[in-house]
């Protein structure tokens, strides 16, 4: 490998927003942030009826209901 032209490979850790399961892996970048991770995803549980992951498109109806009732 060139030197000084490839970003430092390391592990580092990030904690799921929704199951709180810290998940530990190697990556260039410096954070991760997780809305979903395999111990929590409907995928994986098998739970078909309801998704307990709140992820961003969640997030985002709450946000635009609070501005709806604002205006
Ligand atoms: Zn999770």
């Amino acid at each position: 490998m060139k030197k000084d032209i490839h970003p430092n490979y390391k592990q580092i850790k990030t904690v799921c927003t929704s199951c709180n399961t810290e998940h530990v892996f190697g990556s260039t970048a410096e954070k991760v942030n997780l809305d979903v991770c395999s111990n929590c995803h409907a995928f994986y549980t098998g739970d078909r009826s309801t998704v307990k992951a709140r992820g961003r498109v969640e997030r985002f109806n709450k946000i635009l209901e609070k501005s709806k009732k604002t205006n």
